[in-house]
């Protein structure tokens, strides 16, 4: 409890850090919807059975070493490219991190700075987020995979150019071939766009399950987008998080997963 009480004090000291030096932020008002986003996404219990649920098959542990080993090994050619500008700015590659035997992938759009200095993805504010998001499941980080589109972080945290989208996006593809999870959750409209191949906005897209192309002779994947949870962050109102938590309870019903309820307190 006391852990839990310092970890929470931690994030909103560097939250409050993130936004004092800029004049224009309404810190109570951040604080609030800090607080709020945090208490919504930590509501949630399953009710009856516990517990996430069986994985999806019992693949056994030779196939799923095999799978972490493949993973491992694209990563290290990942820390090793220079395939795009980005690699040469980079601090560290953010290949992705999970389950290789995920039925659950979720793709953002590329490393931010925490992850950039980390060689993680997903570790900043947006991160903890997406955290409370996949508890707020029922499921934990290790259960699912998390990687981006772009595995180096673009400067300013600008938005990906398609050159460097298409220098990138075989790693993607390959990641998604070895795990083969059963759904994709898209975080935002650069990963939603890129892996449906569509210009359609987020808001079109978001809120109904789409087919991933996997390639020629393999089965495609359900694919589901998403608002980022940065976006989230910036964006914070109950409608957004609404959305996002429905679409999340689309893919637990899609996987046959209990649909965890808010706790009454
Ligand atoms: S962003 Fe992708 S393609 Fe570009 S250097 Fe990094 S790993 Fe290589």
């Amino acid at each position: 409890m006391l852990t839990g009480v310092l970890f929470y004090c931690l994030n909103l000291e560097m939250l409050l850090e993130s936004v004092a030096m800029d004049k224009d932020v309404d810190i109570d008002k951040v604080v609030r919807q800090h607080l709020d986003m945090e208490q919504f996404f930590a509501g949630f219990a399953v009710k009856g059975e516990t517990g996430p649920g069986e994985p999806q098959e019992q693949e056994d542990n030779m196939a799923v070493a095999e799978k972490a080993g493949e993973l491992e090994k694209m990563a290290d050619e990942v820390r090793q490219c220079r395939k795009c500008d980005l690699g040469s700015l980079r601090t560290n590659a953010v290949p992705g991190e999970g389950n290789p035997n995920a039925r659950i992938m979720f793709v953002g759009e590329a490393p931010g700075a925490d992850e950039d200095a980390q060689g993680r993805p997903f570790v900043g504010r947006a991160g903890q987020l997406l955290d409370k998001v996949i508890e707020a499941c029922g499921l934990k980080r290790s259960d699912v995979f998390i990687g981006n589109i772009l595995k180096c972080r673009p400067p300013e945290n600008r938005d990906p150019r398609a050159d460097e989208i298409i220098s990138c996006l075989p790693y993607l593809q390959r990641q998604i071939e070895i795990i083969n999870p059963e759904i994709i959750v898209a975080l935002g409209a650069h990963a939603a766009r890129t892996l449906l191949n569509s210009t359609k906005s987020i808001g079109e897209l978001r809120g109904q399950f789409h087919e991933y192309y996997a390639g020629l002779g393999r089965a495609s994947i359900k694919l589901m987008p998403t608002y980022h949870t940065a976006y989230l962050l910036r964006n914070y109102s109950p409608e957004n998080r609404r959305r996002v938590w429905e679409d999340m309870k689309k893919v637990l019903a899609e996987l046959g997963l209990p649909i965890p309820e808010r706790s009454k307190k």
